[in-house]
């Protein structure tokens, strides 16, 4: 060999060896080969209020058999419908289990373009409220889709819908806002989008491409929250940026009126367990448990082991299509910080006895 042909060296070779790998995404289920302690909870250590979930399609008696066996004394039940059908809605579930249901009231944008709309939305609201509405929330549409009878896109802090929000306080109801989405939503559906598979299952939630950024639409969200100081506001989905909580620490530290639920963010939260931990001790006065999932009982264990045990590398609880392709690790929150994010909180809000 002469002196310029570089050797092989077997380590290099070893530590550089590469393979194009064919298989479909779809089928690779990789299953995990750690042996590391489990504990799967079956009943949270204290009573529990789901403050997020959708029941419009449930049988309230088998929720209420779901509830029963995983410890959830009641549920939030955010309701779909709107005018007669939302009045029957909040009827049927106070009817199934009083005090075991709650409900919140769901915008009504379908006459938007008929003039008096703003006034009617506040008699509405009025009225949600007066046949036992919790709450009101309001959906991504807004800011996205919802266009005024100009044909303009309405932004969520248009000063029309400022009555709205005063309402509440009046009422002493919160205001609930799914503002935008995760900012995996926002980018384009390629091998690099860490919520490839998901959007791939759903390309109707892509953001990418719209003219409106994300940033914007939650900066909008949060002049509402500063115009608004005596309304309480949930922002759903740990303020649907569970991807950054130094930012959420900033906007609750900020805006003392707004509380987070953690709907459908177990995947986000538990694959950064020191930080959300972390976030848990500082703001658990401040942080609802909510679900956003159909009540079953693995799901709600999932729940209580994520919150409870310092289990490490499980599936998140999550909708068919999933969220992302990675597992989760337990918090082992304290008994003080549970009993606020399981109950306490959301009861304050409810105005349930402690
Ligand atoms: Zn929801």
């Amino acid at each position: 060999m002469s002196e310029d042909t570089p050797r092989k060296d077997a380590f290099i070779e070893m530590v550089t060896a590469k393979a194009s790998v064919e298989l479909r995404l779809s089928d690779y289920h990789p299953r995990s080969m750690l042996v590391v302690p489990e504990h799967g909870a079956r009943r949270p250590r204290f009573p529990v209020i789901d403050y997020h979930n959708h029941l419009d399609a449930q049988d309230p008696r088998s929720v209420l058999r779901v509830m029963d066996e995983c410890g959830v004394e009641l549920i939030v039940n955010i309701t779909m419908r709107v005018g007669r059908e939302a009045l029957d809605m909040i009827f049927k579930y106070q009817m199934a289990a009083p005090g075991r249901f709650a409900t919140y009231g769901w915008m009504d944008w379908s006459d938007l373009q008929s003039p008096g709309f703003f006034r009617r939305t506040v008699d509405r609201f009025e009225d949600l409220v007066a046949h036992g509405a919790c709450g009101l929330k309001l959906w991504k549409d807004l800011g996205t889709s919802i266009s005024d009878a100009q044909g303009k896109l309405l932004p969520v802090d248009d000063e029309r819908l400022a009555p709205l929000f005063e309402k509440a306080a009046e009422l002493g109801v919160p205001i609930m806002f799914h503002t935008s989405d995760p900012d995996a939503f926002f980018l384009p559906i390629d091998p690099e989008n860490e919520r490839y598979e998901e959007l791939a299952a759903h390309p109707e939630w892509s953001f990418h491409g719209s003219h409106f950024s994300k940033q914007e639409l939650l900066a909008q969200r949060d002049r509402v929250f500063a115009r608004h100081p005596k309304t309480t506001f949930v922002a759903a989905h740990v303020a649907e940026r569970p991807e950054n909580l130094e930012y959420v620490g900033h906007l609750l530290e900020t805006y003392p009126n707004v509380f987070v639920d953690i709907g459908a963010r177990c995947a986000e939260l538990g694959r950064q367990p020191y930080t959300a931990r972390k976030f848990f001790l500082k703001y658990s006065d401040r942080i609802l448990f909510g679900t956003d999932l159909v009540p079953e009982s693995e799901m709600y264990r999932l729940h209580f082991r994520f919150l409870e045990s310092d289990d490490q590398y499980f599936e998140y609880p999550s909708h068919a299509s999933r969220q992302g392709r990675w597992n989760i690790y337990g918090l082992f929150l304290p008994d003080e910080v549970l009993r606020r994010v399981y109950r306490d909180n959301a009861s304050r809000i409810l105005k349930r006895p402690l």
